[in-house]
C-alpha cells in the first residue's frame, strides 16, 4: 500500500485501479520497415562491425523497437502545472518487467531503461545445448511473485524459439499475465514455434530472415549476438 502524502493521490488511486486482462491469442508479429531500423540493422549485421559499434547499434535499435513494443501500455491522467497554467497530462500506469535472456539480451536492457526508467529487470539464464539445440535454464532471478503487469522478454535472436518458449513457460508459471518478446532478428522457424506454443505473446523484431541453418543459426542473420557484443567470438 502507498502511504499517502496528499500529493498526486488521484494519480496513485487510478494507477491502482488499472487491471491487466489476459490478451486473446492473436499470433501477433510486428517487424518494421522503418528506414532508421533497416539502416542500423544492416550496419549491425556486417561481419566487419566491431563489438563497440555492435553494442551501440543494438542499443539504438532497441530504442526504436521499444517505442512500438510498449505502445499499448495503460495510461492514467496526471495533473500538472506548467509555467503557463494547469493541465491534465498522462502518465504510464503499467509496471513493466524486463527479462533479458543471458547473455545476449543484456545489450538491450539499458536502452529500455533509458526510455522506461521504472522497469524492473530480472535476468533469466537459458543456454542452448549445442547438440540437442534445446534450452537449458541455469539462472533465474525472478522475485517470488509477479509484481508487474507486463513482462518483456529481451533476446536479440529468435532462432529455434526454444529459449523464448522456455522463458514464457517460466514467466507464466510465475504468474505473468501479459508477455511480449522483443528481439532484433527472427527466423521463421522460431516465430512459428513461439506462436504455436504461446499464441498470445506479441513478437516485436526488426526483421524476419530466411531460415535457420543446421546448427541453429539464423541465415543471413548476424552470427552469434553474444559473441559479437562481448568480443568473445
Ligand atoms: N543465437 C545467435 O546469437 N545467433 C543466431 O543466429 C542464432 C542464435
Amino acid at each position: 500500500m502507498h502511504k499517502s502524502t496528499g500529493k498526486n493521490d488521484g494519480y496513485r488511486a487510478s494507477r491502482e485501479r488499472v487491471r491487466t486482462v489476459y490478451p486473446e491469442p492473436r499470433h501477433s508479429i510486428a517487424y518494421t520497415d522503418h528506414p532508421l531500423v533497416q539502416h542500423k540493422l544492416t550496419l549491425l549485421r556486417r561481419q566487419e562491425t566491431e563489438p563497440k559499434k555492435f553494442r551501440e547499434w543494438v542499443r539504438e535499435l532497441t530504442w526504436l523497437l521499444a517505442y512500438e513494443a510498449v505502445r499499448d501500455l495503460h495510461m492514467v491522467d496526471y495533473p500538472i502545472t506548467t509555467p503557463m497554467g494547469n493541465m491534465v497530462g498522462k502518465h504510464v500506469a503499467d509496471r513493466v518487467g524486463l527479462v533479458p535472456i543471458l547473455r545476449a539480451g543484456l545489450g538491450m536492457v539499458d536502452a529500455f531503461l533509458e526510455v522506461l526508467p521504472t522497469c524492473q529487470v530480472w535476468h533469466l539464464g537459458i543456454y542452448r545445448d549445442h547438440k540437442t539445440l534445446e534450452p537449458v535454464a541455469y539462472y533465474n532471478k525472478l522475485p517470488s511473485e509477479a509484481t508487474v503487469q507486463v513482462c518483456l522478454i529481451l533476446d536479440p535472436m529468435l532462432a529455434t524459439g526454444g529459449s523464448a518458449v522456455a522463458a514464457c513457460e517460466v514467466l507464466e508459471k510465475w504468474g505473468a499475465r501479459l508477455i511480449k518478446f522483443v528481439g532484433l532478428i527472427a527466423a521463421p522457424e522460431g516465430v512459428a514455434r513461439l506462436q504455436a506454443s504461446h499464441p498470445h505473446v506479441d513478437i516485436h523484431v526488426a526483421a524476419v530472415d530466411d531460415h535457420l541453418n543446421d546448427i541453429g543459426y539464423i541465415v543471413p542473420g548476424l552470427g552469434d549476438a553474444g559473441d559479437r557484443q562481448f568480443g568473445t567470438g
